[in-house]
């Protein structure tokens, strides 16, 4: 299997650092308003590649961090008036709602910024000790000409990047130097050695990786807007605190969804959130459209590619239900059967397989796919097909629709209607109790019952 590591520019051979255990590391959100798509994109493809690396045998630990501690967050609160914890709190469990209803469910472990306060202010200790980080009038930074590797992910030069740069605090050494400590009061704030105040962003996510990772592991990932200056900072911070290089051995970095060219972003404001989106779509028809692009890729949002994909996920259930309708006519062999179908079926689960392998590339896997369905669906009019093959086609696609996270299967399909037809019926029950028609509310909870559902009023 190779995957491109945006640290050496190039796709490399992937080879875990424990035998079959693979730790890796994705960037949470900023919990300061609702998930957009464009985030969607991104813990889509990580899901994938996790679904992936299990499939492959390994045992993958996830971890996430969830930034309930920053700047954007209080201004966000300060404007609405609201306990900065508490709209973190709030858009935090959005966020959580949203990864489930796009079957984003591979997360091992959420780490909440503010419940590592002490492994951040150990950290940062640690690199005030090893003459890493100073303390200020405003706060702890981070010294970067300590670090003579800084700018190795994002191919930058120190010089440079100090040159550029404009330095508002006069008390820093180096313009480049950042926060892993902020000296403030306007907000939540925390004791610490060096007085109150609350962490910089970057100390988050390497207090939380170093707590459940150690100082090295497998992969991190991120959009690509995080490479810089967010991972390199992440870099310093670690190699620096723990001796260890390097921190991580894959780094897998996502292209933007773009709307018009742009990139979606809460501060441009130009964001479809997801909820938005699944009142039109079905969360499995986004879904398909980010597999359609390679995840390095960038993505351009239209109405006319999610339409397109939610006509290739019906040309697939379609066929889900053909092979089904066969399967339980239980149909005579067809003299007429052609042995190299089976030979088709291999060959599309190898080429499927080496499209994965290849840096996880879903859309040269996804074409694979609908070749074989073009292939099948010829079979089956031709009666080609051999009667024994059908149950293995469907195998084939509950495979890898869980590779996919994509819901093949027509039964499932009906489960999860059957489902939300029942949450529909269950919130009308509801209103019709809150406005005191209790007569109809009855004879609905009466025909559930016929139907043998039994609803009680808690
Ligand atoms: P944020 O909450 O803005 O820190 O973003 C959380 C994650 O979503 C990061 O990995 C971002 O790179 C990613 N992200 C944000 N906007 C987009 C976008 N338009 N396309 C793809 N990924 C994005």
């Amino acid at each position: 299997m190779k995957v491109y590591n945006t640290m050496t520019h190039k796709k490399e051979e992937f080879k875990s650092i424990n035998k079959n255990r693979i730790k890796m590391f994705v960037c949470g959100p900023t919990v300061y308003d609702k998930s957009h798509i464009g985030h969607g994109r991104t813990y889509i493809a990580f899901d994938v590649i996790a679904r992936y690396l299990k499939y492959k045998g390994y045992s993958v630990f996830y971890l996430q961090n969830i930034t309930d501690i920053d700047d954007k967050i209080i201004k966000r609160a300060n404007e609405i008036g609201v306990e900065p914890l508490k709209l973190a709190k709030e858009f935090e469990e959005l966020y959580f709602h949203d990864m489930e209803l796009l079957n984003v469910n591979n997360v091992n472990f959420y780490a909440r910024a503010i419940e590592h306060l002490d492994e951040i202010i150990n950290q940062i200790q640690t690199l005030i000790d090893k003459k890493f980080a100073y303390e200020t009038s405003t706060g702890v930074y981070f010294d970067e000409s300590r670090f003579e590797d800084f700018g190795k992910l994002s191919n930058r030069n120190i010089e440079d990047l100090n040159v550029h740069r404009v330095n508002p605090d006069k008390t820093k050494r180096n313009h480049g130097d950042f926060a892993l400590w902020k000296k403030r009061d306007d907000g939540p704030s925390w004791d610490s050695p060096w007085g109150p105040g609350r962490p910089g962003w970057h100390i988050e996510d390497t207090a939380i990786t170093e707590t459940y990772f150690g100082g090295q592991f497998d992969i991190h990932g991120g959009g690509l807007d995080l490479i810089f200056p967010h991972h390199e900072a992440e870099i310093a911070q670690m190699e620096s605190a723990t001796g260890k290089k390097p921190m991580v051995k894959y780094w897998l970095h996502t292209g933007f969804l773009n709307v018009s060219g742009e990139k979606m972003s809460k501060s441009l404001g130009n964001f479809i959130t997801i909820k938005e989106l699944l009142e039109e779509y079905d969360p499995q028809v986004f879904r398909f459209f980010v597999l359609s692009t390679h995840y390095r890729s960038p993505i351009d949002f239209s109405d006319e590619s999610l339409q397109q994909s939610q006509n290739s996920l019906k040309r697939i259930h379609k066929l889900m239900e053909t092979i089904d309708g066969i399967l339980k006519a239980d149909i005579a062999e067809n003299h007429e059967a052609d042995e190299k179908y089976f030979k088709i079926l291999e060959n599309t689960k190898e080429e499927f397989l080496d499209a994965m392998d290849n840096d996880f590339n879903t859309p040269i896997a996804l074409s694979v796919l609908f070749n074989f369905i073009r292939d099948i669906n010829k079979g089956i009019n031709e009666g080609k097909i051999p009667k024994n093959m059908f149950k293995e086609i469907k195998e084939l696609f509950n495979e890898f629709g869980d590779i996919l996270g994509l819901n093949f299967s027509v039964e499932s399909r009906n489960n999860d209607l059957t489902e939300e037809l029942l949450n529909i019926l269950i919130d009308v029950r509801k209103k019709l109790r809150e406005n005191k028609n209790y007569e109809l509310a009855d004879e609905i909870r009466s025909m559930l019952r016929d139907a043998g559902i039994h609803l009680e009023d808690k």
